[in-house]
């Protein structure tokens, strides 16, 4: 059978989705992979911190699928705005959508809009085009609420000097402001104990991998009740998580400069404002409820800081004519096939952030993908895929141009790539693989059609 399918959103979920379309011996599959950036790879590109290159490698295995000649890579499209739904459904069998979760979960405490969330500062040293270019860091104390692997990222960043960062990928804007970048400590808040932290020993080892950082743990925030001790024994990951923790919590304060302070039990209750000032934080001291909830103790204590980030979980946008939970920030799905109430709606699936929500390593995507396109493929070999209206595959084109709507394509990212490795190999300060574009408008000039 042939087939094809749009897949809406660039990053791993939709180029993993997009792999398992193409690799299927049973059909003759292609796939246009619309992205909303001028450029692909989602949250490798903006997302992943510029000092994770481990991690940004990931990049290279997601390349040779885009290099498969039945895939069409068209961005710069926002699908629901430039094109709509309806208007892929007459033109593709199927249509995968893997937008993500870019937004960031709203802090709703007491001055919690006076605190900035984590995302707008990872689209700022990602070098997002869509996020601020210039980045208020004049702050000497700087609270960070969450203890996750954004907030690692974020107070990582926060603390490293804009040297330590000149041997990555951040654009000249970012290195500008990192390098009059004034915090001195970070203090990192988790509402519940050492066990029920989110990060991973791996990530967490790496905050303390720079000479210029100190990470700190008070011994009194290390308590564990009988969930505590099972969440340990259950699973590896909590347990070596618990053990850097106490490692770091054996550790008097030594001369470096910048010092990170992961505070546990302490819940952020409200952000403190003089005038339109930020001044501090002010957090009630939790115990465990026994069941991996906490209750309050009516302690409460304020932290000096001139900064508040939030790292709280990101969420989901709703996309024009796609059924989306808003209490969930995921679209409703049974599976990868997209449900409006108790319908499944013909030939419409989902996966990654979107389908079950911002949780997981970007492996994780991988399984979620192949649930999602083994129930296309089911949902194909039964008949249930009404075939397009629109035959013609390039019929696309024409109504993006007719629209005036400048598209980019894979060739256009080689040209952009190359010309970021140049960038990056004549950088005067610093010759390193690449110096990323910021400007939208000058990404598109260089990877348009
Ligand atoms: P996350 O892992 O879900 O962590 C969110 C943190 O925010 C938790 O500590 C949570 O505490 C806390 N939180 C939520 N609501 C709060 C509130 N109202 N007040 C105080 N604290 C609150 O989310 P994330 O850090 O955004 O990471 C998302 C995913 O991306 C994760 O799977 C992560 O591993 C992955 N990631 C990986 C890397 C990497 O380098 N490998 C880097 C970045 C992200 P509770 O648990 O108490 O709710």
């Amino acid at each position: 059978m042939s087939l094809r399918v749009a897949v809406i959103g660039a990053g791993p979920a939709g180029i993993y989705a997009s792999d398992l379309l193409l690799r299927n011996e049973n059909h003759d599959v292609s796939v246009d992979l619309f992205e909303q950036m001028p450029a692909p790879f989602g949250l490798i590109r903006y997302g992943v911190a510029p000092d994770h290159p481990r991690i940004k490698g990931i990049v290279r295995s997601l390349h040779r699928v885009l290099d498969k000649p039945n895939l069409r890579l068209l961005g710069n499209i926002e699908v629901g705005k430039d094109i709509t739904i309806e208007e892929l459904q007459e033109r593709y069998d199927a249509i995968v959508i893997s937008t993500g979760a870019v937004r960031d979960r709203e802090l709703t405490i007491p001055g919690g809009e006076t605190s900035i969330g984590a995302g707008e500062f990872v689209g700022f040293y990602d070098g997002n085009p869509r996020f601020e270019r210039d980045w208020n860091l004049e702050a000497r104390e700087v609270a960070v609420i969450g203890v996750g692997n954004v907030a690692l990222d974020i107070s990582r960043i926060l603390a490293k000097t804009g040297e330590e960062l000149l041997v990555t990928e951040i654009p000249d804007n970012v290195y500008a402001s990192l390098k009059n970048n004034k915090a001195e400590t970070v203090h990192m808040f988790g509402r519940r104990g050492p066990a029920q932290a989110k990060f991973t020993p791996k990530e967490l080892r790496e905050l303390d991998e720079s000479d210029t950082i100190q990470v700190l743990v008070d011994p009194e925030d290390i308590d564990y009740d009988t969930q505590s001790e099972q969440l340990r024994r259950a699973d590896k990951s909590v347990d070596l998580v618990c053990q850097v923790l106490e490692q770091y919590a054996m550790r008097e304060p030594d001369g470096a400069p910048h010092k990170i302070h992961i505070h546990f039990f302490e819940e952020p209750v409200e952000v403190l404002t003089e005038g339109d000032k930020v001044v501090g934080i002010r957090t009630e001291r939790q115990q465990l409820d026994g069941e991996g909830g906490i209750r309050g103790t009516g302690k409460f204590t304020d932290w000096p800081a001139q900064q508040v980030y939030h790292a709280i979980g990101y969420r989901s946008e709703p996309i024009e004519g796609v059924p989306f939970d808003l209490e969930r920030n995921v679209i409703p799905n049974d599976g990868g096939h997209v449900l409006d109430g108790a319908q499944l709606v013909d030939s419409l699936y989902v996966t990654g952030w979107i389908k079950r929500g911002p949780v997981g390593l970007i492996g994780n995507t991988k399984s979620d993908a192949k649930e999602t396109i083994d129930m296309l493929f089911a949902d194909a070999e039964a008949g249930k895929l009404s075939a397009p209206a629109v035959a013609d595959p390039d019929e696309i084109l024409n109504l993006l141009e007719k629209r005036g709507i400048t598209y980019t394509t894979w060739d256009g990212w080689y040209r952009l790539d190359e010309i970021e490795r140049a960038l990056g190999e004549k950088c005067d300060l610093n010759p390193r693989e690449r110096k990323k574009i910021v400007e939208w408008e000058e990404m598109v000039r260089h990877a348009q059609a």
